[in-house]
């Protein structure tokens, strides 16, 4: 992930004519801590956060546990983050946290004393104006509502604008748990107008149908009747149903924790099916590194929306754009999520809650722009829709280093 993520920014940087320190700059991060966190049992564990760049704000990304959490993964998503922000124009810069740790393995007590004692380690480093982690992989509200408590109690904030994703009673804001996947449905829609296609009638295929798919197929059928989801699966497996079918009856499966493979409906498939499918859209929303060179080939819709992070190795982009796929880069499909944190973070400085109505309005227009500033800016270089939003984030990061 992380020469996939250098790759782009060495990239992009010849094609703006940035000097070689310049792009050396842009690989680097500001500032790394890495630390080990010693619960009172004994157990230990690797701890990171990453701070790759403030040129135009806090750092924003965040913190997962995971026993694959490893210096260069932390490093590469901080990166990332520094990039998304920018491509959709929100004031903030890019960070990254993990604890390499496989959370079943912990009480849920020693799972707060990891949140509580991560949090007093990097307490000098992070705040309101400096560093804003978030929830990521096996981190959730709950979670995140420690680490706050732990922040107040040690620096004396009290605005609770440290961290964005918490509950709701606690801070967090009206919209976050769908805004990843509702991201998602607004630019594809977006891209549909700006190819002078509104409205055309779309055969979905949901890969990973978990809080992002999930709720990137329920918002769709809700606001996109013509869109006809055919097939979703999650590490089981999961279903196809040619004529389509229910994200509420698929969700409502899901809940009750059932693996889609066991659905009580349609042919059953693989992943390496779902990929193949004949869809124009295939959401990718479950992991890293799905499209590779080795299966790119397979692929027969018309785009790729990387809901996931990294769905679509770099080896494979340049063999999906010569057969016309055009993938959907992560830094805009997935950008919902952050858009919303830095709502969220807003609301907390003003000390006000808003709407879920007035919190889906705000993402729509952060998401309309930047969806036309990419897209227009991949017409004007005559690039990719990923060159492209690369492009736009890092001329925003280089303007705002300069400033
Ligand atoms: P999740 O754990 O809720 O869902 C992941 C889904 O993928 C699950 O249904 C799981 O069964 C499925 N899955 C796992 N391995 C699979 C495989 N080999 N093939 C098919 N499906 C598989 O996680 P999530 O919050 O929905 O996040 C999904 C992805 O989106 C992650 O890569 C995450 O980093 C990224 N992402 C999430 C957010 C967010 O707001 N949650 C924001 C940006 C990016």
């Amino acid at each position: 992930m992380l020469e996939t993520a250098h790759h782009h920014i060495r990239s992009t940087g010849k094609k703006l004519g940035l000097k070689t320190e310049q792009i050396e700059k842009l690989l680097e991060v500001e500032a790394a801590h890495e630390f080990e966190i010693v619960l009172d049992s004994g157990k230990k564990f690797k701890a990171y956060r990453m701070q790759h760049n403030s040129a135009r704000g806090p750092y924003k990304g965040g913190i997962r546990f995971h026993h694959e959490v490893d210096r260069d993964e932390v490093r590469a998503l901080a990166t990332l983050m520094s990039f998304k922000t920018a491509a959709v124009d929100l004031p903030l810069g890019g960070g990254k946290g993990g604890v390499s740790v496989d959370p079943k393995t912990l009480s849920e007590q020693e799972l707060e004393e990891l949140a509580r004692k991560y949090v007093q380690y990097l307490e000098k480093h992070i705040g309101p104006h400096k560093d804003v982690p978030a929830p990521d992989v096996n981190t959730n509200p709950k979670i995140i509502d420690w680490m706050v408590d732990e922040y107040a109690r040690l620096s004396g904030d009290t605005t609770r604008a440290t961290f964005t994703g918490k509950s709701l009673e606690n801070g967090g804001s009206a919209g976050r748990d769908a805004a990843t996947g509702r991201g998602g449905v607004i630019v594809l829609r977006e891209l549909q107008k700006l190819a002078k296609k509104p409205g055309e009638k779309l055969r979905i295929a949901v890969q990973g149908y978990g809080n992002v798919g999930s709720f990137f197929a329920e918002v769709a059928e809700v606001e996109h009747p013509e869109w006809q989801l055919v097939a979703a699966t999650d590490s089981s497996g999961g279903i196809y149903v040619e004529e389509g079918m229910s994200a509420t009856d698929l969700s409502e499966w899901k809940k009750n924790r059932k693996p889609l493979a066991e659905f009580n409906f349609g042919k059953r498939i693989s992943n390496q099916e779902l990929i193949g499918l004949d869809v124009d859209v295939l959401i990718l929303a479950a992991l890293g590194g799905v499209v590779t060179d080795g299966n790119q080939k397979q692929i027969k819709a018309k785009y790729i929306l990387e809901l996931a992070n990294g769905p679509v190795d770099d080896s494979a982009e340049e063999g999906l754009a010569s057969h016309g796929v055009t993938v959907v880069p992560d830094i805009l499909a997935n950008a919902g999520g952050v858009i919303v944190s830095y709502l969220e973070w807003l609301q907390n400085l003003a000390d006000e809650h808003w709407s879920v109505e007035d919190v889906n309005e705000k993402l729509n227009n952060y998401l309309v722009q930047a969806t036309k500033d990419i897209y227009s800016r991949a017409q004007q270089d005559d690039s990719t829709l990923k060159e492209a939003a690369f492009a736009v984030a890092m001329e925003r990061i280089i303007a705002a280093s300069r400033a």
